[in-house]
């Protein structure tokens, strides 16, 4: 029987045609630091065959998103759910004096100042504490609670594990370059801007709670007999109790507080 003219014949449904397309990625600053020795310092080519978000793109590279403060796609800024569909150069900045250069939106933010860190941080976190900066940590917090303490108390991530810094809840986060703590500290002062919120002596470096002034009556049950005849100035931690007065160590800790405040102003 021959079909009416005007019937459609079923067709095989098909995906939708997409000619694989070639990306390239300019990483810039310190954001070498996460590329393959291999690919550093010069332009990265990535084949796509499908509409990728930019973000992971970027990450495939091995950069973590919280690391990237500005994305150029053909020299138009972008946020991080971009979709590339085509052959396109994308430029990666980190924050930065790399990408203030540019006036358009950032996609980072440098007002946090709280922090958690992660287990294999524990040498940074009094250092940080020290300057009076509120960290959280427990060195036996799971990744999950990491992010909990990151997400619920708005704190920025701190921590060596990049596959943890590419959670896609993290919206703040830094990975430390250096294995030395001292020049972590500084590393984090610069990426959040932090040299002018320094409060040394402001907090617990055991348990981060705030410290507040007391006076040597109130303190004088608890201290050594040397302490009680050199020492008149004391405070506690509000939360586990502890007492700090500017004993022996004192003047060990106001070293590195200087050495910290000379390398911050030296980069800065
Ligand atoms: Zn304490």
């Amino acid at each position: 029987m021959q079909l009416p003219s005007n019937t459609l014949t079923p067709t095989r449904e098909s995906p939708i045609d997409v000619n694989p397309f070639t990306v390239r990625l300019n990483m810039h600053g310190d954001l070498d630091f996460f590329l393959r020795s291999g690919a550093r310092g010069r332009t990265i080519e990535r084949s796509l065959s499908e509409k990728t978000s930019v973000k992971d793109v970027i990450e495939a590279c091995g950069v973590p998103h919280p690391e990237v403060d500005l994305i150029l796609v053909n020299g138009e800024p972008v946020d991080f759910d971009y979709g590339i569909v085509g052959g396109a150069d994308v430029e990666v900045y980190p924050a930065g004096k790399s990408s203030t250069q540019f006036k358009y939106k950032h996609l980072q933010v440098t007002t946090i100042i709280k922090f958690v860190a992660d287990g294999h941080l524990g040498r940074l976190v009094p250092n940080l504490r020290l300057l009076g900066f509120d960290v959280a940590y427990d060195p036996r917090a799971e990744d999950r609670q990491l992010l909990n303490t990151m997400e619920h108390e708005n704190r920025a991530l701190l921590t060596r594990d990049r596959r943890l810094l590419m959670h896609a809840v993290v919206k703040t986060g830094y990975y430390p370059r250096s294995q030395n703590a001292d020049e972590q500290t500084v590393e984090v002062i610069r990426r959040f801007d932090l040299f002018r919120s320094l409060a040394p002596f402001t907090r617990c470096l055991r348990c981060n709670a705030p410290l507040q002034d007391v006076s040597k009556i109130e303190v004088i049950e608890r201290l050594e007999p040397l302490t009680k005849i050199y020492y008149d100035k004391f405070r506690r931690c509000t939360g586990c109790d502890h007492i700090y007065w500017p004993g022996s160590h004192f003047s060990k800790l106001q070293k590195r507080l200087q050495q910290i405040r000379a390398d911050c102003a030296s980069l800065s």
